[in-house]
């Protein structure tokens, strides 16, 4: 489903008012950033794996990729400004031949430095020196498992999947990753393998921890929940399956006013492969880049006009603030 169309289904709302017409009812319109903490920056759609719950719409075919200029921007950017977070995403960022310069170049400026990783390939040969490259650097690493059960993640993201992300997780275990006081941080992500919200964190974090460590013998630092958006592969799996109207339906019943203020639009700036501006990696994947007269190109980058931009919104936004909302940092309501 191209772009057009996926905007055209969320613009349908039934009798339920769109979420610019449900936040203006609590007062929180037009929905504006406070500040650049985290650039999240897309290095490309290319994956080795289909996921099938993928907002990038990711895969071996895709052949979008981000070209040195436009990296070199971005940590020029990072050295200007004291941006705390820098959040390297995909696709599957190893794809990307820059990525081991780019993170030697973004370690130097001491900040946070994540990567968001499936692992999977780790098991490849030619990808497994990166392991190297996430210690040498203390790269956060971020991982995907939607669940603890290798039947129901093997479901979500290709047979063969979870078993690949238990031997990476093993061997990163082995180089400290995981392991109190090591200062090696690495998060998972569960996202539900169907057509519901995710349950509590806390919970799932403990059920996660004790499934791992019992049955595998792995540690992990904490986990991360994370809605489903539907956006990308998600939403054509939410149409194929007929159950397109329901979800959004739970999304909107369950709209969690808290979460307006926390949504990680306010404090992050996502770049795409081709240096577009957006104000997160779902809009990106719905092509909409930032508006309302900011810069929307990285090289026309402008943090004064950046900064207190107002946010694109959309009704796929009501994902963000459902049951103990969502972001990229998993809940943001601590429910
Ligand atoms: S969800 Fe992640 S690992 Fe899966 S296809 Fe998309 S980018 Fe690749
Ligand atoms: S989908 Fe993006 S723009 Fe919408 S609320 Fe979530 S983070 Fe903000």
């Amino acid at each position: 489903m191209d772009v057009r169309e996926q905007l055209n289904i969320l613009g349908r709302m039934g009798e339920n008012p769109s979420f610019a017409g449900k936040i203006r009812e609590i007062n929180r319109f037009p929905l504006m950033a406070r500040g650049i903490d985290i650039l999240q920056i897309n290095l490309g759609r290319r994956c080795n794996l289909s996921c099938r719950h993928c907002h990038v719409n990711a895969g071996p075919d895709r052949t979008e990729i981000m070209e040195r200029p436009i990296l070199e921007k971005c940590l020029q950017v990072l050295e200007t400004f004291p941006i705390a977070t820098i959040d390297i995403t995909g696709g599957s960022p190893e794809m990307n031949p820059h990525l081991e310069w780019f993170i030697t170049e973004a370690a130097r400026l001491n900040r946070r430095l994540i990567v968001r990783s499936n692992l999977t390939l780790l098991c490849e040969e030619s990808y497994r020196y990166f392991m190297n490259v996430f210690v040498q650097n203390k790269v956060e690493i971020v991982t995907s498992l939607p669940d603890y059960l290798a039947s129901k993640s093997d479901r979500q993201r290709g047979q063969g999947s979870f078993g690949k992300v238990i031997a990476a997780l093993r061997e990163l275990n082995t180089r400290g990753y995981g392991r109190k006081d090591s200062g090696l941080v690495i998060n998972i992500v569960h996202n539900p393998v169907g057509a519901y919200l995710p349950g509590s964190q806390a919970a799932l974090e403990h059920e996660y921890r004790e499934r791992l460590r019992t049955e595998h013998g792995l540690s992990f630092s904490h986990l991360f929940c994370i809605t489903n958006l539907p956006v990308g592969r998600y939403l054509d799996y939410l149409m194929e399956s007929g159950n397109y109207e329901d979800y959004l339906r739970t999304l909107w019943h369950s709209f969690n006013p808290d979460a307006v203020d926390h949504v990680m639009c306010r404090t992050t700036l996502s770049v795409g492969w081709d240096g577009s501006l957006y104000d997160c990696d779902f809009n990106q994947m719905l092509g909409l880049t930032v508006n309302h007269g900011a810069p929307d190109n990285i090289m026309n980058f402008d943090m004064n006009r950046l900064k207190h931009r107002e946010i694109v919104i959309n009704n796929h936004c009501y994902g963000c603030v459902a049951g103990s909302g969502s972001s990229c940092q998993g809940a943001t309501t601590g429910a």
